[in-house]
């Protein structure tokens, strides 16, 4: 292993000891609930699922800023069928649903979430495969695991999106980019749910990319398949590790608990944006933003959701009055 391999494989294990972290913490705390207990709860999930429903599940743990109530229903889905029966059946209830992958963008609310939570933390959702020019990753895999996988195949089209956390359905579903180049542009084509449990694809024009966005809100991605370039694997290596570097030093790396909470607007970036108005570092209780790079959030120890929600409404009516411009936010707020 050379040296700059090795750093590769540190920095992809910070990413993955979050989630290991994450993923222990959530089996640890909540053995698996019974049928009568989702029931007290008013659901009652058919026997052949009821077993893999927890209730009042901790969120805050699975989420990168690490605070947020529980969830009413939670479950792992160990496959698709799991996944299709449980989708389906909340949704002909009337549940709300929400999907977690690795919770690098989404901020839970002090109330938690009334609804069941679909984690893709288990590992059969997270496959990667090369087949030809082609990467097919499952939805739970690490995006920087499947970057690393198609640069080590000698498959260039990702490699500008290393160091973005997360997974592959989360970054394909709000069409993770950097440094102005998107998920979705090397996307051929989409397996996803829907909400009557109906596996079937979409193809990259349909699925709607735009700038960090899609059409597919109300699906599950299941597996995404990227159609790539073959390239000049030390090279690739070398430009996909130069950008990896780059990326990290720009993130405030004393905080763990950090967020992304803003859309970059056209033509300038939300950094910029909030340097120019002066609220770079701008602080609301145990939250703040960082005072470099101020489109990162920083849950401090003590924070609270409700901060986070008044700091990104403090900004958002600031960067408006001060300049015009409608922040959109990139992080979900559950
Ligand atoms: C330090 C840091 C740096 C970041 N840098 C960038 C960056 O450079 N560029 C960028 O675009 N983003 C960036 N982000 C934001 C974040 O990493 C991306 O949005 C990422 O793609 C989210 O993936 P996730 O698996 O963590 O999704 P989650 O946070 O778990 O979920 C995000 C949303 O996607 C939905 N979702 C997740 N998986 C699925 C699925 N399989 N099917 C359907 N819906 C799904 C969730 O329901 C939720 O609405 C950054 C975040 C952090 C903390």
């Amino acid at each position: 292993m050379t040296a700059g391999s090795h750093s590769l494989v540190s920095m992809v294990w910070n990413d993955e000891y979050l989630n290991d972290r994450v993923g222990a913490t959530a089996t640890s705390h909540s053995p698996p609930t019974d049928a009568m207990e989702a029931e007290a709860k008013g659901m009652n999930f058919p026997d052949e699922l009821s077993h893999l429903v927890r209730t009042d599940e901790p969120l805050g743990p699975l989420v990168w800023l690490g605070i947020g109530g529980p969830a009413r229903f939670f479950a792992e889905p160990l496959d698709w069928d799991q996944f299709a029966q449980l989708y389906s059946f909340a949704v002909a209830e009337g549940m709300a649903v929400r999907v977690l992958g690795s919770g690098s963008n989404v901020l839970v609310r002090e109330a938690g979430f009334d609804g069941l939570v679909l984690s893709m933390a288990a590992a059969p959702t997270s496959e990667l495969r090369i087949d030809g020019n082609r990467l097919v990753a499952g939805a739970g895999a690490k995006l920087s695991n499947a970057v690393i996988k198609s640069v080590g195949a000698g498959l260039a089209g990702l490699e500008h999106l290393i160091g973005i956390p997360g997974t592959v359905g989360g970054g394909v579903i709000g069409n993770a980019s950097a440094g102005g180049r998107d998920l979705g542009s090397a996307v051929a084509e989409i397996s996803v749910l829907d909400s009557t449990g109906t596996r079937r694809s979409i193809s990259q024009e349909d699925a709607g990319f735009g700038h960090r966005k899609t059409s597919l809100v109300g699906q599950i991605v299941c597996e995404v398949t990227f159609q790539l370039e073959p390239s000049d694997i030390t090279a690739l290596n070398k430009r996909m590790q130069k950008l990896w570097i780059s990326r990290n030093s720009q993130r405030p790396s004393q905080h763990s608990r950090i967020a992304m909470p803003f859309v970059d607007p056209d033509g300038i970036s939300a950094d910029e944006l909030i340097q120019n108005v002066g609220l770079a570092g701008i602080r609301e209780g145990d939250v703040s933003l960082d005072s470099r790079q101020p489109n990162y959030l920083i849950a401090h120890e003590g924070a609270t959701s409700e901060q986070c929600v008044r700091l990104i409404d403090r900004i958002r009516e600031q960067v408006h009055l001060q300049t015009g411009v409608d922040l959109q936010l990139n992080l979900q707020i559950w």
